[in-house]
């Protein structure tokens, strides 16, 4: 190859990969179609939802910041919890059908674990399976620690906070997408954290003789 040939061929190279994109395939895949509305933008994807919750929390919201667990006697659990929120978390009680008001929930924010306040879900996750519990179709990444209960003679998956202990509920695989389970909880294990301020309102000044994220 002469000196000549190879600047032809330098300089014929970008032009070839600038003819490459402009292919009508390519195009067609990145752009709608003269005169249609663009694609609805799809729902977030699991992961999405479980990488963005912080999104659902104001800066100062009073939640564990940590997994390290927590352990406490039974008359301290007594002590902490209301006799209802005890029957469930400690003693792996559910709570009557209909009753919690978390059904009626609808605001943005996070639920955390009535025991120890660890973050365990998102108004994003929630949905109404008309069962009379809280249901979520995922959790946040790895807060729940799943046990095989054979309480009732069938196999259930049940699981809990995996800070405490505390029971919430179990999990079946009849939700809906993305995932296609059901977290059915009991909501009276439950803490519900409203979002109060949004993304560019001025932060609250911290409240005195109050350390941040301790519950
Ligand atoms: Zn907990």
């Amino acid at each position: 190859m002469n000196r000549r040939t190879l600047l032809q061929s330098l300089a014929a190279l970008p032009l070839v990969s600038v003819s490459l994109s402009l292919l009508p395939g390519r195009r067609a895949a990145a752009a709608p179609a003269a005169g249609q509305p663009p694609a609805p933008a799809s729902p977030p994807t699991e992961k999405e939802l479980q990488n963005s919750w912080k999104s659902l929390l104001d800066a100062d919201a009073d939640v564990a910041t940590t997994t390290e667990p927590l352990k406490l006697t039974p008359a301290e659990w007594k002590r902490r919890l209301t006799p209802e929120a005890y029957h469930v978390l400690r003693e792996e009680g559910t709570e009557r059908a209909g009753t919690s008001l978390l059904l009626e929930e609808h605001r943005a924010g996070v639920f955390v674990c009535a025991g120890c306040s660890l973050p365990l879900f998102t108004s994003a996750m929630k949905f109404d399976s008309g069962t009379g519990w809280p249901s979520f179709f995922t959790s946040i990444a790895g807060v729940l620690g799943m046990t095989r209960d054979l309480q009732l003679g069938v196999p259930r998956t049940e699981y809990h906070c995996i800070r405490c202990g505390g029971h919430h509920g179990h999990v079946f695989e009849d939700g809906p997408k993305p995932t296609g389970l059901r977290y059915c909880n009991n909501g009276v294990a439950l803490r519900f954290i409203p979002k109060l301020s949004s993304g560019s309102a001025p932060k609250a000044p911290p409240r005195p003789g109050k350390l941040p994220g301790k519950s």
